[in-house]
């Protein structure tokens, strides 16, 4: 075989390959080497970015990157998946608005407490598996245009529980809100207080209100905003003491978990029990707030709230 025909023929294939098939025309060279790697290599770039969540609500598979656009909630059902501190906080105050509070605060193994494994240990691994220091971040940013002390937890960390640097770094938080005549807004998402250090974390806990006690004698207003879920130490104390108390929805918030109430009192639990909708009727819970309102609403009950004070502060 010549090479000419050798050509000739390849080139013959090469056309009716290419009028066959789907693909678009392309030079002999291109066919010869036209290997299957090129869609499935597209494929593999497209893995990294194309990760998908299963609701667990409705079960429809989420992408990823949506879910995230949508603040972390489904499009289809409203079901609320847990978000990350600092995606809340972004989702809340205006753009570089944020000045983060004790940041590098990090919590001591006061009790040497060891279990399967150790407490120093397991702030380590959530340290580094979170980017974050503990369960908390604090600080001063603007909600349109009022200026608030913002403290929002995080449940991925050690399940969001109160030990001595939650519970510190609130402290501080309300405190400087009392200082710059700021009001407070705490966004829980909690297991509760940390056992790993015992009695200190459960110090937390009047040690919260204490500072809100204070904060309130000032005049000055304290939002609680409560995600799924609150639960225990943190909802007994700072989060249920809310002049104004909002919930996301099917949020889960109360004290003892439903097993451990129904043992107890050894009755049938009411239906919706320890949900956010249950407690709204009831009323522990002032509203219920959708995430994606949630800055929208927060900025009117601001307004609402800091009206006496805007009122001082024109007649002064
Ligand atoms: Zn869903």
């Amino acid at each position: 075989m010549t090479t000419s025909s050798f050509t000739k023929k390849m080139l013959g294939r090469e056309t009716a390959e290419s009028t066959a098939s789907p693909m678009p025309l392309n030079g002999p060279t291109t066919f010869l080497k036209k290997p299957k790697i090129a869609p499935s290599k597209s494929r593999k770039r497209d893995i990294p970015e194309g990760l998908w969540t299963k609701c667990r609500k409705c079960s429809v598979m989420l992408y990823d990157k949506e879910l995230d656009e949508n603040l972390k909630v489904c499009q289809h059902c409203n079901f609320h998946f847990e978000i990350g501190a600092r995606e809340r906080i972004h989702s809340l105050v205006e753009t570089c608005s944020f000045q983060e509070m004790d940041a590098d605060m990090t919590s001591v193994d006061i009790l040497r407490f060891t279990g399967v494994s150790s407490y120093a240990s397991k702030l380590e691994a959530y340290q580094k598996s979170t980017g974050l220091k503990d369960a908390v971040i604090t600080g001063i940013g603007k909600i349109h245009n009022y200026r608030v002390a913002l403290g929002v937890m995080d449940f991925s960390f050690l399940g969001g529980s109160m030990g001595s640097v939650v519970g510190e770094k609130l402290t501080r938080l309300i405190e400087a809100g009392t200082d710059k005549g700021l009001p407070v807004i705490i966004i829980s998402s909690s297991g509760g207080a940390r056992m790993y250090e015992g009695m200190c974390s459960l110090m937390q806990m009047a040690k919260t209100c204490g500072a809100l006690a204070y904060h309130a004698k000032n005049k000055l207003p304290f939002i609680s905003v409560l995600t799924h879920p609150t639960t225990a130490g943190v909802m007994a104390s700072f989060a249920s003491v809310g002049d104004l108390i909002i919930a996301e929805p099917e949020a889960m918030i109360g004290f003892a978990g439903p097993r451990v109430i129904k043992d107890t009192t050894q009755a049938e639990l009411p239906p919706g029990f320890q949900t956010a909708e249950f407690l709204v009727e009831h009323g522990l819970i002032d509203a219920i707030v959708h995430r994606k309102e949630m800055k929208e609403r927060l900025s009117y009950y601001l307004s609402y709230m800091t009206e006496g004070q805007r009122q001082i502060a024109s007649l002064g």
